[in-house]
């Protein structure tokens, strides 16, 4: 299973699509990429082969500067199309990619279906996303903040990337127990985001590895902000 993500002047398309192919050795059942500008948000995903994937998105439209992308080995809900990822919360606005296992996602999936929350797939990668965003909600927050937070709740080991397509300028991503690299472009111009360093070694040497209980706000022409996520000074 596997991470890939862009954010930058390119197209961001190919750039993740061939950093799916490059993991795939890392074993997958599922195949997802999200790929968002200023205007549009546009979300591909299959089960099976990362090849089936392409053939679908390039029938469709796959412009945007803003990409993640998925290979999901199933933990919690089948291998079908519905169940994986990327996946958004309920108001269209949050996107997640995710690996791991939220282990405490029934608790906080019945508290959110209190509230009014529904879901499409069974995973726990869904619970975790609207929990983002009903915490966003709740605090008024930037997205780094909502993440930080809902990830304090959550019980599990994960790497995830998530980003609000009302600001394809920013992905935030956090790891516990499962690997995430970032690749910098030159003056922060552009970001790669990826399980191992083999999607964006041709585009950068410039590379930081998140530790354990990281969060690390990426966002364009920025430092990268990486913050420990029990930091309650965090803001
Ligand atoms: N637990 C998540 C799911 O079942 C992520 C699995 C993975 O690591 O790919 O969808």
């Amino acid at each position: 299973c596997g991470i890939t993500g862009y954010l930058g002047h390119r197209e961001a398309y190919p750039i993740v699509m061939n950093g799916l192919q490059r993991l795939e050795y890392r074993g997958y059942d599922s195949a997802g990429i999200v790929l968002a500008d200023e205007k549009n948000v546009k979300l591909y995903k299959t089960k099976g082969k990362v090849s089936s994937l392409r053939k679908i998105a390039e029938k469709n439209d796959v412009h945007g500067n803003l990409g993640l992308g998925h290979t999901r080995w199933a933990t919690h809900g089948i291998p079908n199309d519905e169940n994986s990822h990327p996946h958004f919360s309920n108001s269209g606005n949050i996107a997640i990619v995710h690996n791991g296992i939220i282990e405490n996602y029934d608790t906080i999936k019945k508290e959110l279906i209190a509230r009014g929350y529904t879901f499409k797939s069974d995973t726990d990668t869904e619970v975790l996303v609207n929990l983002i965003e009903e915490v966003k909600i709740k605090n008024n927050c930037k997205l780094g903040k909502a993440v930080q937070m809902a990830l304090s709740t959550a019980v599990g080991a994960y790497a995830i990337a998530v980003f609000d397509v009302n600001e394809p300028t920013e992905i935030i991503v956090a790891r516990l127990g499962s690997p995430i690299a970032i690749g910098i472009g030159e003056n922060n111009e552009e970001f790669f985001v990826a399980s191992d360093a083999s999607p964006f070694i041709e585009y950068t040497k410039d590379a930081i590895y998140l530790d354990d209980e990281e969060l690390a706000i990426i966002k364009l022409g920025k430092e990268i902000r990486i913050r420990k996520i029990k930091d309650d000074s965090f803001v």
